[in-house]
């Protein structure tokens, strides 16, 4: 799994000079479907800075294996207004906020833990109906409500990615989310940090584009098994 990373590394490393960038860009080892000993050996490697976990129940199940751990954990997969309170105990980052709903309960929740929740919101930029995300015609109304909420601290967007080969469909799908976080921190004030988006098929072309986090799963622990 080192010697994975280490692939890996040298690949953000040649896409960030590629695109002129020498700024840090996170990494989200993303562990659905890993096993408590796959993440702890994941959990090694420096340069690796959250896990990823798509569901609130599988997360609960492992997270209780990292008592002691520092590594942050981040949701990423479409959250059920049903496990919403599971998910803002378990959680420390939230990256897949899609509606003032789900907004409001999360702040609501928060502020019953006494706690503020890191969020991220998350966009359709592909169009794909199968993508959670909320659609760009409705974002600007979910920003300024994310923005304003006393218990949750907005720190970015998230998206991804269109499934196809066509490198420019993918590259376009990036550009439309980099130019919504620049026009929403003009619009909110806030420094808006994360950029969240690339994978194992696609982060180089999301560094290109601006990516400051990159979420990837495949190429670090191998395919993904989901019989288990
Ligand atoms: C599964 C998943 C990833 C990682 O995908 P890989 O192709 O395995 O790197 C990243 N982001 C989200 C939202 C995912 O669901």
């Amino acid at each position: 799994m080192t010697q994975n990373f280490e692939q890996i590394y040298e690949r953000i490393q040649n896409a960030k000079s590629k695109a002129g960038r020498s700024d840090k860009i996170s990494f989200v080892a993303v562990s659905k479907t890993r096993t408590v000993d796959e993440m702890k050996e994941a959990e090694k490697i420096p340069w690796i800075d959250f896990f990823g976990e798509n569901r609130v129940q599988e997360a609960e199940t492992k997270r209780a294996s990292f008592a002691g751990s520092n590594l942050p954990w981040r949701l990423i997969g479409h959250l059920q207004s049903n496990k919403a309170r599971k998910a803002a105990e378990i959680f420390d980052f939230i990256d897949s906020v899609d509606t003032v709903e789900i907004a409001t309960r999360l702040d609501r929740l928060a502020g019953e833990l006494g706690k503020k929740i890191p969020i991220l919101i998350e966009v359709n930029t592909s169009g794909e109906v199968s993508k959670s995300g909320v659609a760009p015609a409705n974002f600007s109304e979910l920003l300024d409500f994310t923005a304003s909420r006393e218990n949750l601290s907005l720190e970015g967007l998230m998206t991804v990615g269109p499934l196809t080969d066509d490198e420019a469909a993918i590259r376009n799908s990036f550009a439309t989310l980099r130019k919504m976080i620049e026009r929403a921190r003009t619009s909110t004030g806030l420094a808006l940090p994360v950029l969240s988006m690339g994978m194992s098929d696609d982060f180089e072309l999301a560094i290109m584009e601006g990516s400051t986090m990159v979420r990837i799963g495949t190429l670090l622990f191998g395919a993904r098994d989901y019989s288990k």
